[in-house]
């Protein structure tokens, strides 16, 4: 006889003559009839699947217990053993996804037998939750596929690509994000992310970030793990809430450490986590510190082949650029210095206006060199006052010169007076160095066009030089802001330069909070965008 409701409410008790071995069982046991109504349900279950005995004794187990998804086939399965067959279960060991009272699935392990008494047939099924057991294999899984991944990467970027990929994919989640600081431009950028497939981002889909700001900016201002169990009430962050309208609703992000170094974060973003906090925090931290070691070892290295670069460009831009403008010095020099009583006054004159533009030219190289060093060393110093932009960008015009034979038209559109909050100087040297390269890089007969605009509420200055000249191929625009680099364009058309100009310019825009771009060009020609805040920070 098979048990009442009233004699298990509540405890689990069984059958009458299996109560202790079965109430004492640590795994789950649970009994169906032939139409799949639940005669037993031990503690263990109860533990497992989230019902009470009270709730389960009668009720259908493909209710209670089959996700909607595989219930169809549950169905199939009862009525093949209900008519004695032994189907694909009976008798044997079985890995199965069972549904939770929460709603949540679980892998389970279990056992189906069948006996027969004279009520009829009962099945009995013994089922234990191996979630543990997965978690622990699945993180040996992603640490094996992260090393491998690091091991085999041949680059940074592949490094960082392949590691989002293996954590992403093993471990299930939605979004995971690899970020990097950047301590030249104290900014945060995103290294790799992996994405699940058909998931869209929109507007939580960012790339670089400020030091402090959103998960992956907390991470590495703190250098603590951090855990957001409710995205949609992170008030403090809007890609919180932009990531809690895509469905993630929990984030976790560990910070890459060497010692006591932060070098970026590792984060995940996910609908749901089943592991517990501890463990996981656990699992992505081991993850985080054989990545940090990996950042470390693949920077040092790229940093000795970017030094050994830099030595030879550097070599071969002096060589150029410092011996050029001497030789035509001394040259002239030496020939006023045999000829002078000889020439004209006009020629001497000449002669002298030579030498000094050489001079020029050498004294802006000395200070761009000075300027680079005092930027690798973190010592180029920005002094904000209240400034006019429009005066300094005047001032840049009256002192710009140029050459007459260039014929190049230069058209200005600035509201009469601008006002922010920024170093004069260092942006009288930004522009100075936009309107020289557009004069430079243009060839007669073009055009110039430097624009200012400020947004509705004069928080924020759009500024724009643009050029009809000789252009940037746009497979070389992502090196423009390199030291030393120069185009193919400016190569090709043997004008003189160093390359440093543009580097320096950037570091002056990013120290004032601002972020100068090459724009995506139609047509001929050049235009670098500025957009810079007005008001301190
Ligand atoms: P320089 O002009 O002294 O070489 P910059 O750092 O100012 O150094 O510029 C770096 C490179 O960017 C230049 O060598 C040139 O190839 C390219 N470039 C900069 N501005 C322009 C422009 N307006 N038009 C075309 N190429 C440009």
């Amino acid at each position: 006889m098979l048990a009442e409701p009233e004699r298990f409410s509540g405890t689990g008790a069984l059958l009458p003559e299996q109560p202790a071995v079965l109430a004492a069982a640590m795994d789950a046991y649970l009994a169906f009839d032939t139409s799949g109504r639940v005669v037993a349900w031990n503690p263990a279950a109860e533990a497992t699947f989230g019902y009470t005995h009270k709730h389960a004794y009668g009720r259908s187990v493909e209710e209670l217990i089959v996700p909607p998804q595989a219930r169809q086939a549950a169905r199939a399965e009862l009525a093949s053993l209900a008519g004695g067959l032994s189907g694909h279960t009976l008798g044997r060991r079985l890995q199965w996804t069972a549904r939770h009272a929460d709603g949540h699935d679980l892998p389970i392990e279990m056992t189906l037998t069948a006996t027969d008494n004279n009520g009829g047939r009962v099945f009995h099924v013994f089922a234990h939750d191996v979630t543990t057991a997965q978690r622990a294999s699945r993180f040996i899984a992603v640490e094996a596929a992260v090393a491998r991944g690091l091991a085999e990467a041949d680059s940074s970027t592949s490094a960082a690509a392949r590691v989002v990929e293996a954590v992403g994919v093993k471990m299930g989640w939605p979004v995971t994000e690899l970020w990097v600081v950047d301590e030249d431009r104290q900014i945060l950028i995103c290294a790799a992310r992996h994405v699940e497939p058909g998931r869209q981002l929109r507007d939580f889909c960012i790339d670089v970030l400020e030091p402090g700001v959103a998960l992956p900016g907390r991470v590495c201002a703190d250098g603590t793990p951090h855990w957001i169990p409710d995205l949609g009430t992170d008030a403090g962050s809007l890609r919180s809430r932009a990531a809690a309208r895509l469905g993630l609703h929990v984030a976790v992000g560990v910070p890459l450490c060497t010692g006591r170094h932060v070098l970026g974060a590792l984060c995940v973003y996910g609908d749901r986590v089943e592991d517990p906090e501890d463990t996981l925090l656990g699992l992505l931290s081991g993850l985080a510190a054989q990545i940090g070691q990996y950042v470390e070892r693949r920077r040092a290295e790229e940093l000795a082949i970017e030094l050994a670069r830099t030595k030879d460009e550097f070599l071969a831009m002096v060589t150029h650029e410092l011996r050029n403008p001497l030789m035509v010095i001394t040259g002239t020099t030496a020939l006023l210095d045999e000829d002078i009583e000889d020439l004209p006054t006009d020629e001497r004159r000449h002669y002298l206006r030579i030498i000094v533009r050489n001079a020029e030219r050498l004294s802006i190289m000395a200070e761009d060199l000075l300027d680079l060093a005092r930027l690798e060393s973190g010592h180029l110093a920005i002094n904000p006052t209240s400034t006019d932009l429009c005066e300094i960008i005047h001032q840049a015009l009256n002192a710009a010169a140029p050459p007459p034979d260039k014929n190049l038209t230069i058209t200005v559109s600035l509201p009469e007076r601008l006002q922010l909050y920024a170093d004069p100087a260092r942006l009288r040297q930004v522009a100075d160095n936009l309107l020289s390269n557009a004069i430079k890089y243009t060839p007669a007969g073009g055009t110039v066009t430097i624009t200012v605009t400020t947004d509705d509420n004069d928080h924020h200055i759009t500024w724009t030089v643009a050029d009809t000249g000789i252009g940037i191929p746009a497979a070389e625009r992502p090196r423009l802001f390199r030291r030393f680099y120069r185009a193919s364009t400016a190569l090709e058309h043997r004008i003189p330069g160093t390359g440093l100009g543009l580097v320096i310019a950037r570091t002056i825009i990013e120290r004032h909070h601002g972020t100068i771009t090459l724009s995506d060009h139609t047509g001929p020609g050049t235009t670098f965008t500025i957009e810079l805040p007005t008001k301190p920070r």
